[in-house]
């Protein structure tokens, strides 16, 4: 039996574990053998010390090992596709890439978390949907990729057991935001859930856990080094969340907002080129033989003939849920948002925003919460647009008068109007392959 007070001991003085000191100590854990606060000690040491290599090695294969894993390759004879955000303000891309992707004829199979805190989850945006099912069993998961070409549900619980309860008391114990901790959690249930083609999403910036493009750096070259030694193509994009991603800010009204833009309808430009460019690094790592490029013209092309917009019904229907749009939940009161001044925008704070939306409901604080999934925040100004006095600048949709007011009051100063253009920041801001 190891012992675990010499192991803490040992990372807090800034010394290197061996593999199966880690290994023990997650299977340990695992098996209820060593005591919470134990690992939160651990997790504390890590979060000043950090891990080496070899050690967030060994961390993300003893989280892998805990549970059971699927093979999706040998279910289906073919490349599964997946993609991953580390999370942001207004981030519905999966929701977006998963139906284009399907349309050109691959795979996407994506197991998915809930938002917390400033952070939307992709579950609940996707349980907005009336009657959409996000439980599906492991067997249904891979029927319906194999049937309708996609699927995206929870985490499974036999997958990856002892990163969900260490993450649980990360959270309690204030050591998410520890650049190993969180690559190993990642790239464990992403190596777990079976695609063998994975294109990362970091996010950078005030609404991002990464708020530095040096940090973002070090957690992609993290990632991607974990997803290579098991064997996965990878390639990751470092993107802004500066400001938030699309319009919408909410559960429904984001999927609403996925939906026109899938329907070729009006989008917000920043969704629509994550979203393409995205898709294109994802086929370029599917059975396709095709480069990025070729990936962004078909991605746009099943946009245009409407087989991207069929691939998104198909697989709502396949989950349980009506795609109609008049389906979607809408909240009762909408208040407008106006520019106080002429000028440039010069921030649109995407941390702001989204505690914002998290005050009328759209969000949880904790695990236990429950979501008003109608509610949310619809912001069209985006930094560097030129606005005149009086122009709406974004429109709140809330339960009741006073949360309409209140979140008005508090929108103020989250965007910020100047007299020059900042400097201008593009959606992708670096591709590490
Ligand atoms: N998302 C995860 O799945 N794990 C982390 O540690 C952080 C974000």
């Amino acid at each position: 039996m190891i012992r675990v007070a010499e192991l803490i001991e040992r990372k807090r003085d800034g010394s290197a574990l061996a593999p199966e000191e880690i290994r023990e100590l997650v299977l340990g854990y695992g098996r209820d053998e060593i005591p919470d606060y134990q690992l939160a000690a651990f997790c504390m040491a890590v979060f000043f010390r950090g891990l080496s290599r070899e050690e967030t090695l060994a961390l993300t294969e003893a989280f892998v090992h805990s549970g059971s894993t699927i093979d999706l390759r040998a279910e289906l004879g073919r490349t599964v596709v997946d993609k991953h955000s580390t999370g942001g303000v207004g981030d519905k891309t999966s929701i977006v890439v998963g139906p284009l992707v399907a349309a050109c004829g691959v795979p996407f199979g994506k197991m998915s978390g809930r938002g917390l805190g400033h952070t939307g989850g992709t579950l609940d945006k996707l349980e907005s949907i009336p009657g959409f099912r996000v439980e599906l069993s492991k067997q249904e998961f891979v029927d319906q990729i194999r049937e309708a070409g996609l699927a995206i549900i929870g985490q499974s619980p036999d997958l990856v057991p002892a990163d969900k309860r260490l993450y649980a008391l990360r959270d309690v114990t204030a050591t998410v935001a520890s650049i190993p901790l969180i690559a190993a959690s990642i790239m464990s249930k992403k190596i777990a859930a079976g695609a063998e083609g994975i294109v990362l999403d970091v996010k950078v910036g005030d609404g991002a856990f990464m708020k530095s493009l040096a940090d973002a750096r070090i957690l992609a070259e993290s990632m991607l080094e974990l997803g290579r030694g098991a064997g996965r193509a990878v390639v990751c994009l470092l993107t802004d969340m500066d400001q938030p991603l699309g319009w919408a800010i909410g559960n429904a009204i984001e999927v609403e907002e996925v939906r026109a833009l899938l329907a070729g309808e009006e989008a917000p430009p920043d969704l629509f080129s994550l979203a393409i460019q995205t898709v294109g690094r994802v086929l370029a790592l599917s059975d396709l033989d095709i480069d990025a490029e070729e990936g962004r013209r078909r991605a746009e092309q099943a946009v245009e003939d409407g087989s991207a917009l069929a691939a998104y019904e198909r697989w709502i229907e396949a989950q349980g849920g009506d795609p109609a749009l008049d389906a979607l939940p809408r909240a009762p009161v909408t208040r407008e948002l106006t520019a106080e001044r002429d000028g440039i925008v010069s921030g649109v704070a995407a941390l702001g925003l989204g505690r914002v939306a998290l005050e009328l409901g759209a969000g949880r604080r904790t695990k236990e919460d429950t979501i008003d999934h109608a509610v949310g925040i619809r912001c069209f100004a985006k930094r560097g647009d030129l606005v005149e006095a009086g122009q709406p600048l974004a429109y709140v949709y809330a339960r009741d008068v006073t949360a309409a007011e209140q979140a008005l009051d508090e929108m103020k100063g989250v965007i910020s109007i100047g007299d020059e253009s900042p400097p201008p920041r593009p959606i992708v801001l670096e591709t590490l392959e």
